[in-house]
């Protein structure tokens, strides 16, 4: 499954759509609403998590896109908690990038951040919670709207 966090910014004009209701109607995804400051007739903010295929994510933002809902990708971070880590190697096969991987013959699970894309598919599979998801540090929701970051956000771009 596919997941990621992102920024939305409302207009007046389409705050009072039911367009994240649409995303799972329309196109059957998950998601969870982390902020939000949103208020009739008033241009908002969301930040919002969704999850699905991610040829459902792409055309769910597709579709805010095409309602003038702006939407940004929020950088999220996975880090090891090296004390809970007891390798067993189960995070290792969710991960496609080979951030996660089995260093033979030792049979260490090493963790490489370089590689790691923040899919967040390693967090629910280890059964000790030793991987963490959280947006990267530089990001501030301070709910007006999120501190600008060349690193932290980055607009999302969707094929046609
Ligand atoms: S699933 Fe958890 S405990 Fe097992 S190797 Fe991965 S991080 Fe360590
Ligand atoms: S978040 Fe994704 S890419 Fe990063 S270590 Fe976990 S499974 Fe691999």
């Amino acid at each position: 499954m596919y997941k990621r966090m992102y920024l939305l910014r409302f207009t007046k004009d389409n705050i009072d759509q039911p367009l994240i209701c649409d995303l799972v109607k329309k196109y059957n995804l998950d998601f969870n609403i982390l902020r939000a400051d949103i208020f009739m007739q008033q241009d908002g903010v969301m930040m919002l998590e969704l999850a699905g295929p991610r040829k459902n994510v792409q055309a769910g933002l597709k579709y805010l896109k095409k309602n003038e809902v702006k939407v940004e990708t929020l950088a999220t971070v996975i880090s090891r908690d090296d004390d809970k880590c007891f390798q067993c190697g189960a995070c290792t096969g969710r991960c496609s990038t080979g951030a996660l991987s089995i260093k033979r013959p030792e049979m260490a699970v090493i963790f490489d951040p370089e590689k790691c894309t923040a899919c967040g598919l390693c967090v629910p599979v280890c059964p000790v919670q030793a991987m963490h998801i959280s947006l990267d540090k530089s990001v501030r929701f301070d709910y007006q709207r999120v501190e600008d970051s060349g690193q932290a956000k980055e607009e999302v771009t969707v094929p046609e």
